[in-house]
């Protein structure tokens, strides 16, 4: 039997690390069996619906690389993939329910089902929801009903005795007494449109889905799905519903944790193999050792059974550890490449003749510090524009005060120059300069810090010889210059 799984996201909203997790079992799970992975697209509640969550949906899929065997902009042999495009379908099947005595129509209007319901409140009632009023109409009085134009939808005769099971793969078997699943529920309303349940249990069955992986959220639905299933005489497919995420103090991620959609994540400098890597192992582990893993990897050596019972925690630290160890991992000029948009935004190249050039020339430099590619900014601002005269405080090392750090400003200044210009190895100058902080009794951090400011304009930066090279001798001096002066000022 070959393997054939989908994901099913709604498009009302940008795509999460949740529902991205969900897409990468299933394209894991399929590519590890040689199987289909196909993308459907639940667009039934047109009221949520929006084209921004659409084209977030296939831009977040591009930018992970994950290819879909089937599905909207690929097409396949059991389109249309997107449920809006599928409507007449919906009626047929909904209508077959109701010859077959499985399904009804109900004529209720909204004021009669609004009373039912503030009377059920009212009087504490076990029984909730529908009340299968319209559930045993004759057929003279649906004909009466139909003549009279008065509106209907379909609703499903769940069975009111006797119970449903469902097996998950995780789970292990789960079950319902029919009388506990929601009485009746709509299937197809007066307009047309389907439900959510209607239409994705007719979708996994017409595209032979036989393994569905989705949040547990889903497990309520579960009964009702299998009861569906019976209703029409089909097989139901394998369940394996996927623990939840959370955050690190056991809630369910949300924005209270920190970004929770890939577009924010994105826009921050995350890289897709990073974000990939990471939010598989939400959940997953090969054998609780081995972190790191390519999406090839992943598509050979991912099973079911790995999948752990009890919730993920996402780690924004691990995460962003995650990206260091990807950005390390790059060429220059791969790193090059993906600072461009990053270096502009932060308009450091708006006079740049070449932009990847000076990409180029800043990508040594920081690829051993860099956390996000989005932190690229105050890193080396001070390279393409001047940071100004420092202030006072801001040359001043914690503890020390402005004479003393005028003093031990002004005497690394001529040992830094001479040694830079007649090329002196830069690992000599260093042990010079601390020989110098010794000399003058103070941290090794009272002569290099405020040589850092002055070049950088902040106390963080790449490796000071690094930035010095970087900006080239003539500028570096006249900033170090600069400061002494400020520092000579206020002495
Ligand atoms: N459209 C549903 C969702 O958003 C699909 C659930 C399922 O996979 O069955 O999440
Ligand atoms: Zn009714």
């Amino acid at each position: 039997m070959e393997v054939r799984v989908r994901y099913a996201p709604s498009p009302t909203g940008l795509q999460h690390i949740g529902g991205v997790r969900t897409a990468l079992y299933n394209y894991f799970f399929a590519r590890a069996n040689q199987g289909k992975f196909i993308l459907r697209v639940e667009d039934t509640d047109r009221t949520r619906y929006t084209d921004e969550a659409l084209q977030d949906l296939y831009d977040t899929l591009d930018w992970l690389g994950i290819d879909y065997d089937e599905g909207p902009r690929v097409g396949g042999p059991f389109g249309p993939y997107v449920q809006s495009e599928r409507f007449e379908l919906y009626k047929k099947y909904a209508e077959q329910l109701v010859k077959d005595g499985k399904a009804y129509y109900c004529y209720c209007t909204e004021e009669r089902l609004e009373s039912l319901r503030s009377a059920q409140t009212e009087a504490k009632s076990e029984e909730q929801g529908y009340d299968r009023h319209c559930r045993n109409l004759t057929s003279e009085q649906i004909e009466a009903n139909e003549k009279a134009g008065i509106p209907h939808v379909i609703r499903l005769k769940v069975p009111m005795e006797g119970k449903t099971t469902f097996h998950d793969v995780l789970m292990g078997d789960i079950t319902r007494k029919n009388s506990d699943v929601s009485p009746d529920p709509v299937l197809l309303k007066s307009d047309g449109f389907p439900t959510y349940h209607l239409a994705n249990v007719i979708d996994d069955h017409l595209m032979g889905v036989t393994h569905i992986m989705r949040a547990q959220e889903w497990i309520p639905s579960g009964p009702l799905h299998i009861l569906l299933y019976q209703a029409f005489g089909w097989e139901p497919p394998m369940y394996c519903h996927l623990p939840m995420v959370m955050g690190k103090d056991g809630k369910k991620l949300s924005k209270r944790h920190g970004s929770t959609s890939v577009r924010d994540f994105r826009e921050q400098g995350y890289l897709p193999e990073a974000l990939l890597n990471y939010v598989s192992l939400v959940g997953w582990s090969f054998d609780g050792q081995r972190e790191f893993f390519s999406k090839e990897e992943l598509s050979q050596v991912f099973t079911l059974e790995k999948i752990n019972k009890a919730p993920g925690v996402f780690d924004y630290k691990k995460l962003d550890w995650f990206n260091g160890h990807y950005i390390r991992l790059k060429t220059d000029e791969e790193l090059a490449r993906l600072l461009v948009p990053f270096m502009e935004k932060a308009g450091l190249l708006d006079q740049a003749p070449d932009k990847l050039e000076a990409a180029l020339r800043v990508a040594p430099l920081v690829k051993e510090r860099l956390r996000l590619l989005g932190d690229i900014g105050p890193m080396v601002s001070f390279l393409f524009k001047d940071p100004g005269e420092p202030s006072l405080e801001s040359l001043l090392p914690k503890g020390q005060d402005a004479q003393s750090t005028y003093l031990a400003l002004s005497k690394a200044y001529p040992v830094l120059r001479q040694g830079l210009e007649s090329g002196e190895p830069e690992s000599q100058i260093e042990e010079k300069l601390s020989n110098l902080a010794l000399e003058l009794g103070l941290k090794v951090n009272g002569v290099f810090m405020p040589i850092r400011v002055s070049i950088t304009g902040s106390t963080v930066s790449p490796p000071l010889f690094d930035c010095i090279r970087a900006l080239g001798y003539d500028k570096s001096f006249e900033r170090i210059q600069r400061s002494i002066k400020v520092l000579e000022e206020n002495k």
